[in-house]
């Protein structure tokens, strides 16, 4: 990866190097968007566009839409669409960007290489029966929990802007047609492999495996065995990156091989949501009707997920077969407690624990079995614990009295943090950094994407999207998102038809 700073180019910051453009055929096609008929501004992402060393101030111009579809190419940009695969609900078929164009690769003032995708441009090679297009709500969905993410301290794409094409797109309905600019570390997923692996084609396995080290773990490059560190990098980011789903109450809900990045950011924000009543098989996605990509289920498919990741990089693991299945197998057996230890660490976390007991996973485990019993919601009860205060005031389920089970548990946690010894002021801070305050209420997102898009009312979204942007601050966090949904609110279902 070179690291020097290409010229920005004047009118709106991008330094394009394109890396990925670069290796063989079969690994992308050269594609065009294809225009639409009345661009129009959405949304525009300022503090992001900062961040990249862009001239954000240029780029925020209603008339730029043009660029935001598509319409019109960037200087300097070679878009491509990539090629992958994917095990889709446990099938491996063969994918390829269908409705995303890379733009091409941005270096930012620090010479962090981003790309720069546009999600809904139209057709590409890879396009199979759809229509490469995307619709305004799950566009603005992705903008929203993106950026929720992000803010919430965890490993995501980012959102650069949304612009309307002023086109109908047809789904289950006829909704109005958007188009996402999404910012990636990189757009490599275990499906990339997997394409490769399946088409048998060692060396470009080879070239994709020394190309992803080299942009993301660069300290790991250079070593003797490139297929084992990369299969262990992977490993490590995953699993670090499913603790914190699992600390904030997440849904992906397609958790599929093309989906999984290689750089550890979550990828694709489609039937997504955040938990309200803790239940570890709940599902939001409404064609995941097995439960494989339930909020409980999260770590046992990543497991099944890198085990993908592992046979697809078989063939460059080890000199021959035995030595390439015990590499595999060493680094799949270690995920279990690797995963344990980082969803340890997110969950003392949230109860305050900054030292290390063998109870500490039983007492997480208790508070957890008596949330799923009394339906608590999941963020509420961790945000309103606190160690100081009578139980009475701290039981989430704001109307029922407190059950013995619950003070048993809190007579438990309290003497834990008595053991700690850690000032109850820091016991505080530690907890606060760990529970958000405010998440992304599924009820609350619908309505706020409902009124952008049937109404054009944006007011709901922007309010939305300024209190995520603080998510673990009280002061001035808005009822509506701190709350658990009112009564009798159905539970959201999400479609993946986006
Ligand atoms: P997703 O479920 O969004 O991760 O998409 C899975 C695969 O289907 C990817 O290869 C997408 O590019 C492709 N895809 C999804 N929607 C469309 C569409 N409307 N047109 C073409 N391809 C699509
Ligand atoms: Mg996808």
């Amino acid at each position: 990866m070179p690291s020097e700073l290409p010229p920005a180019d004047p009118a709106f910051g991008w330094r394009w190097d394109p890396s990925y453009a670069r290796l063989p055929e079969g690994f992308h096609r050269r594609v065009a968007p294809t225009p639409v008929s009345a661009p129009r501004w959405g949304l525009f992402n300022r503090p992001l566009a900062e961040s990249l060393g862009l001239r954000a101030e240029s780029l925020d111009q209603p008339g730029h839409a043009e660029y935001f579809t598509g319409n019109r190419l960037f200087a300097g940009s070679e878009p491509i669409a990539q090629a992958y695969a994917g095990h889709q609900f446990g099938n491996l078929t063969r994918l390829g960007d269908g409705r995303a164009i890379l733009l091409g690769e941005h270096l930012d003032p620090a010479t962090r290489r981003w790309d720069i995708q546009l999600k809904g441009p139209g057709l590409t090679p890879y396009s199979r029966g759809g229509d490469g297009r995307a619709a305004l709500g799950p566009m603005l969905r992705e903008y929203l929990i993106s950026e929720a993410m992000h803010a919430l301290g965890i490993p995501t794409t980012r959102s650069l802007a949304v612009a309307l094409t002023g086109e109908p797109v047809f789904r289950e309905e006829t909704l109005p047609g958007a188009v996402l600019t999404r910012v990636a570390a990189s757009h490599l997923r275990v499906g990339t492999f997997e394409l490769f692996s399946a088409l048998g084609d060692v060396q470009a396995l080879k070239t994709l495996a020394d190309y992803a080290l080299r942009r993301h773990f660069p300290e790991r490059a250079d070593g003797p065995h490139p297929g084992k560190a990369l299969l262990e990098a992977v490993v490590e980011r995953q699993s670090a990156l499913v603790a914190q789903w699992m600390r904030v109450g997440f849904v992906h809900g397609v958790v599929n091989t093309d989906n999984v990045a290689v750089s550890g950011e979550t990828l694709d924000y489609g039937p997504c949501a955040f938990l309200d009543a803790y239940d570890p098989s709940t599902v939001f996605s409404s064609i995941d009707r097995q439960g494989r990509y339930a909020f409980g289920n999260q770590p046992k498919i990543t497991s099944w997920n890198l085990a993908r990741f592992a046979e697809a990089l078989l063939p460059i693991l080890a000199p021959d077969e035995a030595g390439a299945i015990e590499v595999a197998q060493a680094c799949l057996e270690s995920f279990p407690a690797r995963f344990r230890r980082d969803w340890l660490a997110a969950y003392r976390g949230k109860l305050g624990l900054v030292t290390e007991e063998d109870g500490d996973a039983g007492l997480i485990e208790e508070l957890l079995a008596w949330m799923h019993a009394t339906e608590a919601d999941f963020t509420r009860t961790f945000r309103r614990l606190r160690p100081d205060a009578a139980p009475e005031a701290t039981v989430a389920t704001d109307s029922a009295a407190p059950d013995t089970r619950f003070l048993d548990w809190h007579r438990r946690w309290t003497h834990r943090l008595e053991r700690q010894g850690l000032p109850l002021p820091r016991v505080l801070d530690a907890m606060s950094r760990h529970n958000p305050v405010i998440i992304p209420r599924n009820h609350a997102v619908q309505a706020a994407l409902d009124a952008a898009s049937q109404r054009q009312d944006w007011a709901p979204f922007h309010a939305l999207l300024t209190a995520l942007q603080t998510p673990y601050r009280e002061d001035g966090a808005p009822e509506s998102l701190s709350q658990p949904p009112p009564p009798g609110t159905p539970r959201c279902r999400t479609f993946c038809g986006t």
